[in-house]
């Protein structure tokens, strides 16, 4: 990694190997934005999961890529993405904390789901812009690596499981491919926990234990599910088996329940995946609700909002594990982050996409011994294929999935 930084330096001073162009006059590249384009394509995970990509262009023939995959908000999120590139057009694409404020703040009604998450794309795209314009990768742009590697774990391994037997095989296979780690999903329950939803859960949870063995980290994720007291009760039935989070155990928008019962059970809190900007994180912190915080880089703000979430995170010795259900570019992106964030954790990747995500991206994410490989080269390192997204049209949206287990 010595003499990335001289090389840049050299760079800029001879101009010579820059491949835009530099205006010296207002001390600051002069690059505009061209267009905005948005891509979606089916994920192939099930009928109406689609992924969101947006692709900045500009004059100097480069462009940036972002994601935004907001599933069964494709349609609003895409008008979203198209309004906000009539504010782009013409913009610097290199002014990325002012565009991230201009679209967050000159708005009468702001944040969500969909603007955030368009936000979230677009502020991706421009870093990737400004990396291959300055010839570095994006975690240079942040202050460097910590770390060549970062440690990921496996989620999406278990699809088709479902008894404690299936469950072990699947598992076996994910520590087969290296992993270090897992989360799985084993709670039954919503707003009734019964005796039988306890012991199918804690007979999955054991099951995955015996069969990884000690030492193999593994996570619970409840997807906010259960009401407090069915928290509370599964966290004692299942702390046994050496828990390394229990994720969203119930919703996340009451900090003060969340914070009661994180104090009032052994295993750590997570949650994050549904929380947007520095303040949506802050009475989480504030209150001691969570002991690991897991933010989303498509729909938190982009990688300049979780850069402060996890600054924020860290003044509280809170760690970050990056909430990643979505596309390669969240991947990616997710990764240039974690390689230079102190207080980072470990990724989470779904392995199910990884041949899909293989299959679009011009350089592929290589995972070794359950370790992500940060990318390298200008940006993310990598590209997406249109001709791939264009093979993969979308699916039908389904606003509301029916999923009677809420009810
Ligand atoms: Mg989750």
């Amino acid at each position: 990694m010595v003499g990335d930084g001289r090389e840049l330096l050299g760079r800029l001073t001879q101009g010579s190997q820059v491949t835009v162009t530099i205006s010296t006059k207002k001390g600051r590249m002069n690059v505009e934005i061209t267009d905005v384009k948005v891509l979606q394509m089916s994920a192939d995970h099930r009928k109406g999961w689609n992924w969101t990509f947006v692709k900045v262009i500009t004059d100097a023939g480069i462009h940036g890529v972002g994601e935004a995959s907001l599933q069964y908000k494709d349609r609003s999120l895409k008008a979203e993405l198209e309004d906000f590139a009539g504010f782009l057009k013409g913009r610097n694409p290199f002014e990325i904390e002012y565009i991230w404020n201009a679209l967050h703040r000159r708005v009468t009604w702001t944040g969500g789901p969909v603007t955030m998450s368009a936000i979230s794309a677009i502020d991706l795209a421009l870093w990737d812009i400004k990396g291959k314009a300055l010839g570095v990768p994006v975690y240079e742009l942040l202050g460097g690596k910590l770390r060549d590697r970062v440690m990921a774990y496996a989620n999406g391994w278990s699809v088709d499981a479902t008894t404690p037997a299936e469950y072990a095989r699947r598992a076996q296979e994910v520590v087969d491919t290296g992993y270090q780690a897992l989360k799985l999903y084993p709670f039954r329950g919503a707003q009734l926990v019964t005796k039988q939803d306890c012991d199918e859960t804690t007979a999955l949870v054991a099951a995955v234990r015996e069969q990884v063995g000690d030492g193999f980290l593994i996570a619970l994720d409840a997807r906010a599910r259960l009401n407090a007291w069915g928290a509370m009760r599964m966290a004692e039935k299942v702390e046994p088996y050496d828990i390394t989070w229990f994720e969203e155990p119930i919703l996340f928008d009451n900090p003060d329940v969340l914070a009661e019962l994180a104090r009032a059970i052994r295993i750590p809190v997570a949650t994050g995946e549904q929380l947007y900007t520095r303040w949506g994180f802050r009475a989480i912190l504030e209150k001691g609700a969570a002991k690991i915080i897991q933010p989303d880089i498509c729909h938190a703000g982009g990688i300049s909002e979780l850069r402060k979430i996890a600054t924020m995170a860290e003044t509280y010795y809170v760690p970050i594990a990056p909430h990643n259900s979505n596309g390669p570019i969240s991947t990616v992106a997710s990764c240039h982050l974690d390689a230079c964030t102190p207080n980072f954790f470990m990724q989470e990747i779904f392995v199910n996409f990884l041949p899909l995500y293989n299959e679009l991206l011009t350089e592929p994410i290589v995972i070794e011994g359950g370790y992500l490989k940060v990318p390298e080269g200008p940006g993310w390192g990598t590209d997406i294929k249109e001709e791939v997204i264009q093979a993969h049209p979308a699916g039908a949206y389904s606003p509301v999935p029916a999923d009677q287990r809420y009810f």
